[in-house]
C-alpha cells in the first residue's frame, strides 16, 4: 500500500481551476450536529493551521447554511460518540480569491472519509466506535468503496490495532500527523466527513452514567454482515463445528484485572461441560487467530474488559460469561450484555460477580489510571476501601471505579457454575440454532364491520378482514390477529387476540353506539404488523 497521493490520477490544472472557480461545495444530511454527515467537493485542510478550510466562490454551496449556529456547538461530531466536545468538526472560511496568496494546494484524488477514531488503543472502542460505524458509513455512500481513503483526524498514532482499520479499504489510512508530509494545503477532491451512529449500542457515561443507548437501531443481522466481511478480509474460513469438537474459550488478560485461579477454572469447566477449553490472550495470539477461535466457540468466558467485544464473532447460540470483580455491579456496566442481547445476536449472556472481598486483590499503590488510590485523601481512601459497591458514576476517572475494576479476582467456581446452570437454557450447543424469521406481517386487507341491534340492550359487531398480502408467500408457524375495539370518545379499548379472519363481538357491545375498530396481524406471537385503517362501526 502506497503512502503516496498519486497526483497523476487527477488533472492538476483542472482541479485547481475547479477549486478557484467553484470553491467548496458541501451538502449534509441530518438535522442536528449529532446526526449530521457531510459530503464535500474541494474541502481543504491547512496542515499549518491544522484547520479545515471552506473556500467561498460564486458557485459554492453550504447546506445546511447555519450561519454562526455552525459553532453552537459545532457542525458535526467527527467520531461516532455522541456530542463529545473534543470530537467536534468545523471549518474556517476564506474567499476562493485568497488561494492566490496561499501555498499551492495538493489534491487528494481518492474519495475520502474523514473522521476521528475515539480510542484506538481499546478494542471495545475500536469496534464499537470506529470499525462498525466506518463500515456502515461506507455502505451508505456508494463512492466510499474499497478504494476509499480513510483519514483519521483525532491526532493519535496508529495505535495497537491499526491492522484492523486497514481491512476496511485497499488504501492505507492516513493519520492527521501524516498530512503535513503532503503539503501545506491539502484539498480533498471528494470527501465525506463524520460517521454514522446507527450501529452503536452503548453510551460511555459522559453526561449520565454509562448504559445502553436509548434507541438502539442495530440488530444481530447487521452485526454479522460486518463480522462476515471482516473475517473474509482476515482470511478466516467459516466452517461449522461438529458436535464432538465443541470448545470453550477463556479470554485471558495478562497485564491487569487477572483471574487468579484461571487454571482451576479451565479444568473445572472442561469437566463440567465435557469440552476442550482454549485460552487466548491479546499478547499470545494474533487478532486473526483469536477471531478464528472465537468464531467457532460454544462459550466465551472473560473478566469485564474490552476484549469481550470479540463476542461479536461468536456463533449463534453461544454463551458469553462475563466476570466482574468485587464491588462492581454487573447491571451498571453492560456494553457486552447489550451486545449479546441485541435482537438476532442469539447469544446467551451470563454475568457473575465476585461477592467475597477475601477473593479479591486490590492495588491501592498503583498509578491512578490503573486503579491506585494512594493519591487520595486518607478519609476518601478509607471510604472506598469500606464500600461494598461502586455507586453509579460518570466516565472516566472515577477513582473508586478504577480501584475496583482493576482488582484481580479469584473466581468462586461453585457459585459461577450455579449462575450458569440457572441462566443457560440448554447445554451450550445451540450453535446450529437457525436465525429466527424477522419478516413482519403486512396490513390486513379489506377490513369490514357489520353491526346489528338485538334489542334495547343488546347489539353485535361482526368484524372481518383478509390476510396480509405477504402471508401467501410465507410459511408462518402461527398467524394471529389482534383487534382493538374502542367506544368512540372513550380513551380505553378492549383488545382481543383471534385466530381467524372474522369474529362477532357481542359482549360489552351497546346498541346505537359508534365503535372504532383496529385490526393487525401477528406472526409467531411477537412479530407485529401495522394496523389497518381504523373502522368506524355504528350499532
Ligand atoms: N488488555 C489486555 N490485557 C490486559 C489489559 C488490557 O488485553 O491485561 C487490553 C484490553 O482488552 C483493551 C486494552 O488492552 O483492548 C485496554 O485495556 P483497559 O484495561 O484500559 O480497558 P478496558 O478493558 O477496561 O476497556
Amino acid at each position: 500500500q502506497s503512502q503516496e497521493l498519486s497526483q497523476a490520477r487527477i488533472d492538476y490544472h483542472a482541479a485547481l481551476r475547479a477549486l478557484q472557480e467553484d470553491g467548496t461545495r458541501m451538502v449534509c444530511s441530518g438535522k442536528m450536529h449529532t446526526d449530521r454527515l457531510c459530503r464535500f467537493d474541494y474541502l481543504c485542510y491547512s496542515t499549518e493551521a491544522e484547520e479545515f478550510v471552506f473556500f467561498h466562490s460564486n458557485a459554492s454551496v453550504m447546506l445546511p447554511n447555519l450561519g454562526s449556529r455552525r459553532f453552537q456547538p459545532a457542525l458535526l461530531d467527527l467520531s461516532s460518540v455522541e456530542d463529545h466536545n473534543t470530537q467536534y468538526f468545523n471549518f474556517l472560511e476564506l474567499p476562493a480569491a485568497a488561494l492566490k496568496f496561499m501555498p499551492k494546494p495538493v489534491f487528494v484524488p481518492d474519495v475520502a472519509l474523514i473522521l476521528n477514531r475515539f480510542n484506538p488503543d481499546n478494542l471495545m472502542h475500536i469496534f464499537h466506535d470506529d470499525l462498525l460505524p466506518i463500515f456502515y458509513t461506507m455502505s451508505q455512500y456508494s463512492d466510499l468503496d474499497d478504494e476509499a481513503r480513510l483519514v483519521f483526524m483525532e491526532g493519535w498514532n496508529e495505535g495497537t490495532h491499526f491492522d484492523l482499520y486497514r481491512l476496511l479499504s485497499n488504501k492505507q489510512p492516513l493519520l492527521k500527523e501524516q498530512l503535513k508530509n503532503f503539503g501545506k494545503l491539502l484539498c480533498f477532491t471528494k470527501s465525506y466527513v463524520g460517521l454514522s451512529k446507527i450501529t452503536t449500542w452503548y453510551q460511555y457515561g459522559f453526561v449520565q452514567p454509562q448504559g445502553p443507548k436509548a434507541n438502539i437501531l442495530v440488530s444481530g443481522t447487521e452485526i454479522r454482515q460486518f463480522t462476515r466481511f471482516f473475517m473474509d478480509k482476515l482470511n478466516i474460513t467459516r466452517e461449522e463445528v461438529s458436535e464432538n469438537e465443541e470448545y470453550i474459550v477463556v479470554f485471558s488478560r495478562t497485564i491487569n484485572r487477572l483471574i487468579i485461579n484461571e487454571a482451576e477454572l479451565i479444568l473445572t469447566f472442561a469437566q463440567e461441560f465435557q469440552m476442550k477449553t482454549i485460552v487466548v490472550s491479546l499478547d499470545e495470539h494474533s487478532f486473526a487467530d483469536i477471531v478464528q477461535i472465537i468464531s467457532r466457540a460454544s462459550m466465551l468466558i472473560s473478566i469485564h474488559g474490552a476484549q469481550l467485544v470479540t463476542s461479536l464473532f461468536l456463533p449463534r447460540g453461544a454463551v458469553v460469561v462475563e466476570l466482574f470483580p468485587y464491588a462492581v455491579n454487573p447491571e451498571h456496566y453492560t456494553p457486552y450484555k447489550t451486545l449479546a442481547s441485541l435482537p438476532g445476536m442469539d447469544l446467551q449472556y451470563v454475568a457473575w460477580q465476585n461477592t467475597k472481598e477475601e477473593n479479591s486483590v486490590a492495588f491501592p499503590d498503583r498509578p491512578w489510571d490503573q486503579g491506585g488510590i494512594a493519591h487520595l485523601e486518607q478519609e476518601e481512601q478509607e471510604r472506598i476501601l469500606k464500600s461494598k459497591e461502586v455507586p453509579r458514576h460518570l466516565c472516566c476517572r472515577n477513582p473508586e471505579w478504577l480501584f475496583r475494576i482493576y482488582q484481580d479476582t479469584k473466581v468462586d467456581i461453585p457459585s459461577l457454575l450455579e449462575v450458569l446452570r440457572q441462566t443457560v437454557k440448554s447445554k451450550p450447543a445451540l450453535k446450529k440454532a437457525k436465525p429466527a424469521s424477522t419478516v413482519h406481517p403486512g396490513r390486513v386487507r379489506e377490513p369490514r364491520c357489520q353491526a346489528s341491534v338485538q334489542g334495547s340492550n343488546e347489539a353485535k359487531l361482526t368484524v372481518s378482514w383478509q390476510i396480509p398480502w405477504n402471508l401467501k408467500y410465507l410459511k408462518v408457524r402461527e398467524v394471529q390477529y389482534e383487534v382493538w375495539i374502542q367506544e368512540q370518545g372513550e380513551n380505553t379499548y378492549m383488545p382481543y387476540i383471534l385466530p381467524h379472519q372474522n369474529y362477532t363481538f357481542s359482549e360489552n357491545i351497546k346498541p346505537f353506539t359508534t365503535y372504532l375498530v383496529w385490526i393487525r396481524c401477528i406472526f409467531n406471537k411477537t412479530l407485529l404488523g401495522p394496523f389497518a385503517d381504523v373502522l368506524a362501526c355504528r350499532t
